[in-house]
């Protein structure tokens, strides 16, 4: 009997997309589902900020070009615009806003991170932009667009204090 296990596959980055190919190549057949909060195409986030200074176009965040193709060329089943609530491991279910229940036999998480705002005073502000996604890049490209002139640019490790970097 040929085992062909169902993976599922929670986010669609650089980690989700290297781990489709890597599956492929080594000739897993099964079913591929992969999750994802966004339907933008796979996309570098390191590249966001060059998009948002206007050094490269929309299309260049996304090395692999339409995004169809690549899901179609692997045999994807996506499940896109709906993050993931939910990872049931004991019955290996993943569940997502869509109200989807996928059953898988092995899950990956490749969420990566998100930015978390230091709980400082004031800072839920239409004027403090966080810094990852496409949506981000977006938000930051249109302030800049509205007027922006000068910005404070601060990082923060966990444990550690905001670091001020630098005003631009
Ligand atoms: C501004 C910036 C500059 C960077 N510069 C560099 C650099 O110079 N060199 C370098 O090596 N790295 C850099 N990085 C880091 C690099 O981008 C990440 O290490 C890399 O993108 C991680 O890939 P990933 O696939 O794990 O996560 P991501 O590419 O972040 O992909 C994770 C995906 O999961 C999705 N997701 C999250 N939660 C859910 C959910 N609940 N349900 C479904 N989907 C979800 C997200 O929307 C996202 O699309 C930079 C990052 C940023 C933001």
């Amino acid at each position: 009997m040929v085992l062909r296990p169902s993976i599922a596959i929670v986010g669609n980055g650089c980690a989700a997309v290297e781990c489709v190919k890597a599956l492929r190549e080594s000739r897993h057949s099964g079913a591929i589902h992969i999750f994802a909060d966004n339907s933008f195409p796979p996309y570098t986030p390191a590249l966001t900020t060059y998009f948002a200074a206007d050094k490269i176009t929309y299309d260049q965040l996304a090395p692999l070009g339409n995004a169809d193709d690549f899901y179609r060329a692997y045999g994807l089943e996506t499940h896109l615009d709906s993050p993931v609530t939910a990872i049931d491991v004991n019955n290996r279910i993943v569940r997502n806003t869509a109200g989807e229940e996928i059953r898988f036999d092995q899950c990956l998480i490749a969420t990566e991170a998100s930015p978390v705002l230091s709980p400082i005073p004031r800072i839920q502000s239409t004027r403090v932009l966080t810094m990852r996604s496409i949506g981000n890049a977006v938000r930051l490209k249109e302030a800049i667009a509205a007027g922006l002139k000068r910005a404070i640019v601060a990082h923060q490790l966990p444990r550690y204090p905001v670091w001020l970097d630098r005003v631009v």
